[in-house]
């Protein structure tokens, strides 16, 4: 089907036609028959690749043109932003003035981002988009289109239910509202069809063919045929990787955790320094100083001497700018192989000519080693093959007996995909979703929390007679703790709008107002531990050591926490030691502690640090907020801490860690030097701070500051990419 065939704006078509793309693929065209720019809802289950945004756009620029409006839902923030970088290019589109906007809102939980309003496409994670209900952002009624990217992830356990209340009340709020849902293949992928009330695209068409085979006796053996690999390290994984390079492709490796990432990379590197040329080298180097001008930390050396050789290691413990560089310097075809846990194959477009599934297990705290699902598998192989750049696509599963390469044949190559399931219907699910249905008026009575359950997912897979005793144990649980009152005709309290608004587990806020009321003596460690105590915090696990060194801490600090379980219930007692554990990494941040010390003592990375941070952050200001409904006098402490979160600084610091591109470090070394204010800084001699900064940072401090004419005065952080690691 050709672009010039369809029923859409001149402009969009020929948006499409000067980027080089003439015809629809398969599974877009069948999408478009399906009614697509007709304004039905579409669900494409399609490979990656296979031109699923591409599907999205037409249907969200057709509505725009009409005097529409976009949303467009994703799981990831970093997906987020490649998704606005890509719409970004319709400001060109002359459909109305000035273009098609597009806007993100990856932000604060607790905001309307009403700005956001006069944008054409909007692009948010879910939890974001749910927050925005809840705080009652009006553009919400304007959305004529809705797309759900990777809508698949109603199954996961954490996202899914948010998801899933999510799409059920937009359904409500905008009936006529169009919506294009876009999934990976899964096994019942018809079941979410029906309940979106969408035409059904479902294909295995891919734009560059996939191969998928197992290594296993020397050999990548597919079902029919066999390729023989030069055994040049003694390594098969590296093997394959060296076989790629020579043919000149790339390759992405998938292994089960962080450190087999980092180990693989190591070694892949010493054999793959040995393919590179000149000019690859040299642009390798530029890699490098970036590497480490965006962290000084032990992760970022390691990652540099692998990115001399051509090779690198991505997961979430690397921070943002390194995980970038690393993304860019692959797509570049400068680092020939990266990597990675499996975080990488549930979104960026990262793709490249061999894939290796290195280990098809993965630990899970709860389950030991287990198998991966087939979703999962299907996810990394969907990577493989470069459209438009490699003939053909490989993923290769490693096997070490010939019964185990069958073995993988069957339940992964030849599988499908599992079904989906909805997630919703458990108490700690459904908690926080039945109060902010009834906070945003979806429902008012139980009935109607029955009835709104009825339109979602879950209702549509099971029998919700089950469901209603876990809604009932719900109910009771928000009214005892003050968040709704009433029998028949239910309302949100004060309190439990603020819980909603606030985005956090009712649960949560119910630990941190019990907790408020034990303590006796309020601490900053009283209040980070409080938070850390959530459900909505992340929790570092006690490792071998630990356990001595924080209990030592907790008996001499007895009487900073609300409470202390007793040490023979050994199960609480590791849980809570745990949670402590949490709180000194936190201490230890806004006591301005090196990342470097912070990552070695808790063995985390920096993208963990900057996780646990943000986190705390969101915690802590909720935490500020409950104390002062509930008329606790700690809010204030709350709020300066939340600050200091912020900026992973001490008080002191907090005048100077305010002006832009003076993080954390930077203001250390202007107060230690007797610059405590932003006043003193501008009376002091440039030398002297050039002296202390550099000169380049000086001259910037300077004229941020107003000290230097021509350029606005005042602080603020806005634009600063990340203030705390400066
Ligand atoms: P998916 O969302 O399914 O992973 P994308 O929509 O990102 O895939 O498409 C992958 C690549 O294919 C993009 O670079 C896109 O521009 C290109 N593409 C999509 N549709 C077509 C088409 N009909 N013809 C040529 N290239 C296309």
């Amino acid at each position: 089907m050709e672009i010039r065939s369809l029923d859409i704006p001149a402009e969009v078509r020929d948006f499409y036609l000067s980027s080089g793309i003439g015809n629809l693929y398969p599974p877009q065209a069948e999408a478009i028959s399906k009614g697509l720019l007709e304004g039905r809802n579409v669900l494409a289950a399609i490979p990656t690749a296979s031109g699923k945004t591409l599907l999205a756009e037409l249907a969200m620029l057709k509505s725009i043109a009409r005097g529409g409006k976009a949303l467009y839902i994703v799981p990831l923030r970093a997906l987020a932003s490649e998704k606005f970088d890509r719409f970004r290019e319709f400001s060109g589109i002359a459909l109305k003035e000035g273009g098609v906007k597009v806007g993100i809102s990856t932000g604060d939980f607790e905001s309307r981002d009403e700005w956001l309003g006069s944008n054409d496409i909007i692009v948010a994670t879910s939890e974001k988009t749910d927050s925005l209900l809840r705080n009652g952002t009006s553009w919400m009624e304007d959305i004529t289109t809705i797309v759900v990217d990777e809508v698949h992830l109603l199954d996961s356990a954490n996202r899914g239910p948010t998801l899933e209340v999510t799409l059920t009340k937009l359904m409500k709020l905008n009936p006529g509202c169009q919506i294009i849902a876009l999934s990976a293949t899964v096994g019942n992928a018809y079941e979410v069809a029906n309940w979106l009330g969408a035409g059904l695209v479902l294909s295995e068409w891919r734009p560059t063919d996939l191969m998928e085979g197992v290594f296993y006796g020397g050999s990548i053996n597919y079902r029919t045929s066999q390729k023989q690999v030069h055994d040049a390290s003694g390594d098969d994984a590296i093997n394959l990787v060296l076989d790629t390079l020579e043919d000149g492709g790339q390759c992405l490796v998938f292994e089960s955790s962080r450190k087999n990432s980092v180990g693989f990379a190591r070694r892949a590197g010493m054999k793959v320094a040995g393919l590179l040329d000149k000019r690859t080298r040299a642009a390798l180097d530029d890699i490098v100083e970036q590497v480490i001008e965006a962290g000084e930390s032990d992760t970022a050396k390691v990652l540099a001497q692998c990115i001399r050789n051509g090779t690198a290691f991505h997961h979430a413990g690397l921070n943002s700018a390194h995980r970038r560089l690393v993304e860019d310097g692959f797509r570049s075809n400068l680092i020939k192989m990266v990597a990675s846990t499996p975080t990488l194959a549930a979104g960026l477009n990262l793709p490249a000519r061999r894939v290796i599934v290195r280990s098809y297990k993965r630990y899970d705290p709860n389950f030991g080693m287990h198998p991966i699902p087939v979703l999962e598998y299907k996810q990394m192989a969907g990577r493989a093959g470069r459209p438009h750049l490699d003939p053909y696509g490989e993923a290769v599963l490693i096997a070490k007996s010939y019964n185990e390469m069958e073995m993988l044949f069957e339940n992964y190559i030849e599988a499908n995909a599992e079904d989906i399931w909805s997630k919703l219907g458990t108490e700690n699910a459904l908690r926080t979703h039945i109060l902010s249905t009834i906070v945003n008026g979806f429902a008012t009575s139980r009935d109607g929390v029955m009835e709104f359950i009825e339109a979602t997912f879950f209702a549509h897979q099971n029998d919700t007679w089950g469901i209603v005793s876990v809604v009932d144990e719900c109910l009771d649980f928000l009214r005892e703790k003050k968040m709704l009152q009433g029998e028949t005709r239910l309302t949100a309290t004060s309190l439990g709008k603020l819980v909603s608004m606030l985005y956090i587990d009712p649960m949560s806020a119910a630990i941190i107002i019990e907790g408020l009321d034990k303590a006796t003596h309020v601490t900053e460690l009283t209040l980070m531990h409080l938070i850390c105590k959530t459900p909505d915090m992340r929790q570092l696990y006690l490792r071998a050591g630990d356990y001595e060194l924080i209990n030592d801490l907790v008996l001499s600090r007895k009487e900073e926490f609300c409470e202390v379980p007793a040490p023979f219930r050994a199960t609480d007692y590791e849980w809570f030691l745990g949670e402590v554990k949490t709180a000194l990494l936190l201490l230890d941040w806004i006591n301005e502690r090196s990342m470097d010390d912070i990552s070695k003592v808790f063995n985390v990375g920096d993208g963990d640090i900057h996780a646990f941070a943000e986190l705390a952050e969101w915690l802590m200001h909720s935490l500020s907020r409950l104390a002062a409904i509930t008329g606790h006098d700690k809010a204030g402490m709350a709020g300066s801490i939340e600050k200091r979160i912020h900026y992973g600084a001490r008080q002191e610091l907090m005048e100077l860690v305010g002006i832009r591109g003076i993080g954390r470090v930077r203001a250390r070394k202007l107060y230690d030097s007797g610059l405590h204010s932003i006043e003193e800084v501008r009376k002091a001699d440039p030398a002297v701070l050039g002296g202390l900064l550099g000169p380049r940072t000086a001259e910037k401090l300077l004229r941020e500051i107003g000290a230097r004419p021509g350029i606005r005065p005042g602080g603020g952080t806005d634009g600063n990419p990340d203030p705390r690691t400066m």
